[in-house]
């Protein structure tokens, strides 16, 4: 038994990056010329970056060490074959297909799987998977997030809901569908894991109506983390072994490298269907490149054969957990209001509740955003109106998203504890005069994905009657 429970950072820090500090009248001045859109923030001036996840991770000196063996051959290049041998042995499949990132992979399998007026049920669908989906004429459904819904004190908030998806394919009609998506974990649903036991259920619900289900893996070694901590009957497992686990219950799966592939770029789809895979990989040297390398370099391939299996490891994943508990906790014992359970891959705030008194119109999460890079530097990510919302083209008035949060996502292995601790310094700054704070409203937008080049300026009067919660 051991008797020190402080659970470190599992490395120590052999190339240092320097960060950006700038003052606060600076910074003031950047958030006016930006239209208060921290997307339109160069990153030299961005102290604590927690805009995302993905690409952001830091390399080890086992995958930098990797990188120098890259194989830059155009076809059946070694680094291919150990890329291959270890998203083979993780995840099952006999076919693997390398591709520059994850939304690839789903442009690459919709193209063969989905047709015009299927519907395509999944957990929570990402927002490039559902886009893929739409943009091949199809439906993509989720089916519920409990997450956003409710307070719950379950542990697999990102389970898909089974009667839910029985009750679909009746009324669909199986041939409609082409496949099933499970996201582990649900990033769509703040973070939330998915049980082994619902992909397990999933998997033979599926089978009587043979459907295929697929799985989006960016995020697979933190599912596992919770499956083994969290779910009856895997606490003796290895991380491995339930990774494996999860998989054998798929007939696929896509993976985004670039969250737990811990790599910058990255990714491929993984199968057994050696005729399909046959057919895609049509569309992959048309599109992304020849089958032994898909738009990666061979030293991208190392890295990510590499990175793959660090990901995997307990004490890397211990720390993971902990660092995210110790954002988690820092900010809730503020009594900043935040998504119940912690995630690994990020905090989410919830701006409608911290900021009561800005309407959800005047969008309170572009403001808290706002507010945390004026007061620190720090870079979030509003998931709330500003992205999800739209005007009514009639009124002018926001039709709101269901919850204004912040996401503060977590760059694998790149931030330590004090980083984390100047963020809740930051948090509890502003909590000291956020009643102080206005609402924003949008002065320019574009017709799609508006909240990228947005323009929000400061509304001085906030509403007379605050919005009682
Ligand atoms: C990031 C991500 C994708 C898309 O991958 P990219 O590498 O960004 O193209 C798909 N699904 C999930 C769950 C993701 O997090």
């Amino acid at each position: 038994m051991e008797t020190i429970k402080t659970i470190i950072e599992p490395f120590r820090i052999k190339v240092v990056e320097p960060i950006p500090f700038t003052t606060r009248a600076k910074r003031a001045e950047m958030l006016e010329e930006s239209g208060y859109n921290l997307f339109q923030i160069d990153a030299q001036n961005v102290t604590i970056d927690m805009l995302t996840d993905s690409g952001t991770s830091a390399l080890s000196s086992r995958q930098w060490s990797a990188l120098m063996l890259g194989d830059e051959s155009y076809a059946g290049a070694s680094s291919f074959h150990h890329f291959k041998n270890t998203v083979k042995n993780i995840f099952g499949f006999s076919q693997i297909l390398p591709v520059h990132q994850g939304r690839a992979a789903e442009r690459i399998l919709f193209s063969e799987l989905v047709k015009p007026g299927n519907i395509v049920p999944g957990n929570a669908h990402f927002d490039t998977t559902r886009a893929n989906i739409e943009l091949r004429g199809a439906k993509a459904i989720d089916l519920p997030c409990k997450a956003w819904v409710e307070a719950s004190d379950e542990d697999f908030l990102g389970n898909i809901d089974l009667e839910q998806l029985e009750d679909l394919i009746q009324t669909t009609g199986a041939d409609n569908i082409p496949l099933v998506i499970m996201t582990i974990t649900s990033n769509t649903c703040a973070g939330q894991p998915v049980s082994m036991h619902n992909i397990a259920a999933v998997s033979k619900l599926l089978k009587k109506y043979d459907i295929p289900l697929y799985i989006d893996a960016a995020r697979f070694a933190e599912n596992a983390y919770f499956v083994k901590n969290h779910e009856h009957g895997y606490k003796e497992r290895t991380i491995l072994s339930i990774a494996q686990e999860m998989f054998s219950y798929a007939q696929g799966a896509m993976m985004s490298c670039k969250k737990d592939g811990l790599a910058n770029i990255g990714g491929f789809i993984a199968l057994n269907d050696s005729d399909l895979a046959e057919r895609l990989k049509v569309n992959l040297i048309v599109s992304e490149g020849f089958p032994t390398y898909g738009g990666l370099t061979g030293r991208d391939l190392e890295t990510i054969a590499v990175g793959l299996t660090e990901v995997l490891e307990d004490d890397y994943l211990n720390y993971r957990a902990a660092s995210a508990r110790f954002l988690w906790r820092g900010l809730n014992r503020l009594s900043v209001p935040l998504i119940q359970k912690p995630a690994l891959h990020a905090v989410y705030v919830d701006a409608a509740l911290m900021l009561p008194h800005i309407d959800p119109e005047q969008l309170p999460g572009q403001v808290l955003a706002s507010e945390l890079f004026l007061e620190g530097g720090i870079r979030t990510c509003e998931i709330g109106t500003a992205m999800f919302g739209k005007t009514n083209e009639k009124t002018g008035k926001q039709i709101c998203a269901k919850r204004e949060l912040v996401r503060l996502a977590l760059p694998r292995r790149v931030y330590t504890q004090s980083h984390f601790e100047y963020v809740i310094e930051a948090f509890a700054n502003i909590q000291e005069r956020k009643d102080k704070l206005s609402g924003f409203s949008i002065v320019h937008e574009a017709p799609v994905l508006r909240h990228f080049t947005a323009v929000f300026s400061k509304v001085l009067k906030t509403s007379q009657s605050p919005v009682m919660l």
